[in-house]
């Protein structure tokens, strides 16, 4: 569980989704979770780097836990289906975010996250408990939002379902861009355009729900 934490985490790099020390994923694991390290770049990350968590918040000696090791713990604690999260700052995703825009169905694709709009979760304090908070909220009954001002946080029932979220959210938030440069008020899909839609996903190859 440790190398595919480390794996994603350097895929999440060699996509450029993520730079530098930004950014942090987890995965469930036995009783808790697996968070990456704190403000480490990830060519020195190896599996032990990765940091244990309990969900009382307490970790393994000697390591210290990204900083957002809370919204990690929060959202596994409330979402059972969920075993991995993956947040970024990724740059279509956090150009969308700094303008403090959800994201509306104008592409049949937005129902990978499992609703009609990828909301954007007001303005907190990386680390902190209020983004934490604000987090879950814009994540109820998704697996992806925007932080504003930061970037985006994107789930998945493992690993690599939480990295095909994140590259699609991503794909997504860049196509809204480019269509706001010609149209700031595309044409949406309706709600019963978006219902076919799930029904159409229920047996489509990996997004199947
Ligand atoms: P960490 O290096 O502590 O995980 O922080 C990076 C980040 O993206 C904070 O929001
Ligand atoms: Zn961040």
């Amino acid at each position: 569980m440790r190398s595919q934490l480390l794996i994603i985490t350097q895929k999440l790099a060699e996509l450029g989704l993520n730079k530098g020390t930004a950014g942090n994923s987890s995965v469930r694991s036995g009783d808790g979770f697996l968070v990456t390290p704190s403000g480490m770049n990830v060519e020195d990350m190896t599996p032990q780097s990765m940091v244990q968590m309990a969900f009382d918040g307490s970790y393994e000696a000697n390591k210290i836990p990204s900083s957002e090791w809370r919204f990690h713990r929060d959202i596994l604690a409330d979402r059972p289906e969920i075993n991995a999260v993956i947040h970024t700052h990724s740059m279509f995703a956090t150009t969308m975010a700094c303008l403090h825009k959800d994201i509306p169905p104008f592409h049949y694709m937005i129902a990978v996250t499992g609703g009609d709009t990828i909301r954007c979760a007001p303005y907190a304090l990386f680390g902190t408990q209020v983004l934490s908070d604000h987090a879950l909220a814009a994540l109820y009954h998704s697996k992806a939002c925007l932080l504003a001002n930061h970037g985006m946080i994107a789930l998945g029932r493992d690993l690599d379902d939480a990295l095909a979220v994140t590259v699609e959210m991503e794909n997504l938030c860049e196509q809204y861009w480019r269509i706001l440069q010609i149209e700031p008020n595309p044409p949406l899909l309706t709600e019963q355009e978006m219902s076919e839609v799930f029904q159409q996903f229920k047996g489509y190859g990996k997004w199947a729900i």
